[in-house]
């Protein structure tokens, strides 16, 4: 098949400065929590992305000097000689597959604490640093030398970027990441020398990092400037019309301008709280400031609106973190005409937990991101099967579907039965919870694909029992049930059952998601879970009209969506909605009209009206059939059946992203060599010990 002409525009190439990329699709900067420590495994990935057809392909932020260093988040360094070998790995695997390489270079400035190298961070004024976790770090006011310190670093740090042969380059004032920010910043900058007061001043860092970048390798790699067009908080911090000035002061200095909004949570929503394309209103017009390329993101998946910046003239390029996690081969499947193939990003920030976490990126919707290399997985690929064996899957979850469209591509002959009408697992009543529609992609996705495989076929309405199951001869049985939600409280926190008087009505998210309601009353949510569910019912719940607590013994609603980027939204939305938000408390009983809360801290209980309880707290697995057959060993042999394995929330619950990797993981592993006890499940790099003796001799 060929592309739709429609989409031509998208393979035009683009000069930028003295390169030119063969068409528009941009891989932006992304962090990967990989960095400097698994920087082969960050060379496969981004390898795979140019395999997929993306012009350019760009490493994550690259720490150009110890005094900016964020640990412990992992991104790539290039402080020193020592760090070019992984740099240029990283190049080289880009460029074998076509396409062109960039490196973000970053002093990060304010943002680093420092915590590796106990440098003092530095910044243009006086300041508590401004990092995640609120180290108890001070910045302090940079001087001349401190200045000149810095450009010194920077310039030997884009040097060292041709030296491993990137195409392009960085100079980063975008996102609270980039140091040049904090300058620009009227709430930040206070300096009353020539690097502060008036805008002109205060871009005058900017203006000399890009002027001495393109002085040290402009010649052959394109410059580019990565800055906030709003930081979305009106007059106070760098708004749309400032940041136009900003542009326009600087318009012809960079080869190129890739737009963001500040900080990363605001660049990156989710879909709970963006559509694709948001950032629109904030990037028309820049392109009228500058004739240098312009590059913009928008979580894009779909090529007509692709089509429509680059026809409007509101971007040169097509911008993609997520979507290219999502689906590293998105422009090829443009390319080759199946763009109902692309595998779209759901917005969920997985993706960004990874790196907040400091673990290798995961992702939802492509659970081989970041096992390119250590597990030898791709996105589309799969090895072809060894064996003529017969594989049954039951349970139509992200799990099962998973694992029944990989098996499936692997040319195994597999059947996927659902006890249900419906496909889809938990996401057939979630992607219709307030917020979550998009995450019906993974479902969608899938059906597509097993759709046009001949191979897999689908039983709808197929409960299946173990004496099912043994008479049908298949030889693998991988069971995919997955989970309920408990209604006994028990949790994170209370690992007893909460006692409930009689007559006191308990309510599951299950009965919520299968379309029970409370009756009339207050009703309160005790959320243990911490991740989306607890949120997403009292939004459903207070919406729909009710009063509703939410009870959690974490200081915040839903607390660990701080890795999704997404806590302060949530908490946001609950509160604008009318949701009250009971932090520090547990509940320790449920009475008909009351249930009882205790603190956290003190112990000491009170009183809270409660027609209604929904237990938000933990997940058991929906393991009956897993025993049975168990239970049934003897006689698999005589069946014909060679193995059982449980996927998914039947084993353990866990996120979506978790069922699908799970999933993915039973197909790539049917039929392969056993793996000893003592092996280990995948590759790692582990880091060259140092020459010499340590620095003290014993008793000194
Ligand atoms: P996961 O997240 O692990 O994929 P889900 O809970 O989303 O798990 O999906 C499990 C699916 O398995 C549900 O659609 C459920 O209806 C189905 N299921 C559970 N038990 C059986 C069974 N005995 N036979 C067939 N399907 C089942
Ligand atoms: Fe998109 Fe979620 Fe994957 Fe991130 S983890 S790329 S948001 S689907």
């Amino acid at each position: 098949m060929s592309r739709d002409p429609r989409y031509d525009i998208l393979f035009e190439p683009v000069r930028i400065g003295p390169v030119t990329t063969k068409n528009r699709f941009y891989q932006v900067p992304h962090c990967n929590g990989m960095g400097y420590r698994d920087p082969t495994a960050q060379a496969a990935m981004r390898a795979i992305k140019a395999d997929g057809g993306w012009g350019v392909v760009c490493t994550e932020q690259v720490e150009i000097h110890p005094t900016g260093d964020i640990g412990p988040f992992i991104e790539l360094r290039n402080w020193s000689d020592q760090d070019v070998p992984a740099l240029a790995r990283i190049a080289e695997a880009i460029h074998a597959r076509g396409a062109l390489a960039g490196l973000q270079l970053a002093h990060n400035g304010m943002n680093a604490p420092n915590l590796t190298s106990r440098e003092i961070p530095f910044g243009p004024t006086d300041l508590p640093v401004f990092s995640i976790f609120n180290d108890p770090v001070q910045a302090r006011a940079m001087d001349k030398a401190d200045i000149k310190a810095l450009r010194h670093w920077h310039r030997a740090a884009a040097l060292r970027a041709k030296r491993a042969e990137y195409d392009l380059t960085y100079v980063y004032a975008g996102k609270l990441f980039g140091g040049a920010m904090f300058f620009l910043s009227r709430r930040f900058n206070d300096r009353t020398d020539e690097y502060g007061g008036s805008l002109e001043n205060r871009c005058r860092l900017l203006k000399e990092l890009i002027e001495d970048t393109k002085d040290a390798v402009g010649d052959t790699m394109a410059v580019a400037c990565r800055i906030s067009v709003d930081e979305l908080m009106g007059e106070e911090g760098i708004h749309a019309a400032e940041a136009r000035d900003i542009i326009g002061h600087l318009a012809e200095l960079p080869d190129l301008w890739d737009l963001t909004l500040s900080s990363w949570d605001n660049d990156s929503q989710t879909s709970r709280f963006a559509e694709e394309a948001y950032q629109e209103p904030f990037v028309t017009g820049i392109k009228r400031l500058t004739t240098k390329p312009v590059v913009g993101v928008g979580r894009f998946t779909s090529p007509d609106t692709m089509v429509r910046m680059v026809r409007q003239g509101i971007l040169d390029l097509i911008g993609a973190a997520r979507p290219s996690i999502a689906d590293p081969y998105l422009p090829k499947k443009i390319e080759e005409g199946r763009p109902e193939d692309i595998r779209e990003c759901i917005g969920c920030n997985i993706c960004v937990s990874g790196d907040h976490t400091m673990s290798p990126i995961r992702c939802t919707q492509n659970p081989s991101m970041g096992e390119e290399w250590r597990r030898g997985w791709h996105p589309e690929a799969i090895r072809a099967r060894e064996t003529e064996a017969k594989v049954l899957v039951i349970g139509a979850g992200p799990a099962g579907l998973e694992a029944a469209m990989m098996l499936g591509r692997r040319g195994y002959e597999v059947a996927l039965a659902e006890a249900t009408r419906h496909l889809g697992g938990r996401l057939v009543a979630e992607r219709r919870l307030p917020g979550l529609a998009a995450w019906g992609r993974v479902v969608d996705y899938r059906l597509g694909q097993i759709e046009k495989t001949a191979n897999v076929s689908v039983y709808r309405e197929s409960p299946l029992s173990a004496e099912d199951v043994l008479g049908f001869g298949f030889d693998h049985v991988v069971i995919a049930t997955g989970a309920r939600w408990r209604r006994d409280g028990v949790g994170r926190r209370l690992q007893k059952p909460i006692p409930v008087a009689p007559g006191a009505r308990v309510m599951n998210p299950d009965d919520l998601l299968a379309g029970l309601r409370p009756e009339s009353g207050p009703v309160v949510i005790f959320d243990d879970d911490h991740y989306y569910m607890g949120g997403v019912l009292a939004e459903l719940l207070a919406r729909e009209g009710r009063e509703v607590a939410l009870v959690t013994p974490s200081g915040e609603a839903s607390s660990w969506m701080e890795m999704t980027m997404e806590q302060h939204r949530v908490q946001a939305r609950l509160l604008e909605i009318g949701v009250t938000i009971v932090p520090h408390r547990l509940v320790t009983a449920v009475a008909a009209d009351h249930v009882t809360l205790a603190c956290v801290y003190t112990g000491r209980t009170e009183p809270r009206p409660a027609a209604t309880t929904v237990m938000v707290t933990a997940r058991l697995p929906e393991n009956v059939l897993a025993k049975a057959l168990e239970a049934r060993r003897p006689e698999w042999a005589d069946a014909g059946l060679a193995s059982v394995t449980v996927i998914g929330d039947a084993l353990a619950p866990g996120t979506i992203a978790a069922a699908v990797w799970s999933g993915r993981r039973y197909a790539e592993e049917l039929d392969a060599p056993p793996r000893g006890l003592d092996d280990l499940p995948f590759l790692r790099e582990v880091a060259e010990l140092a020459a010499g003796p340590l620095p003290w001799r014993a008793g000194a």
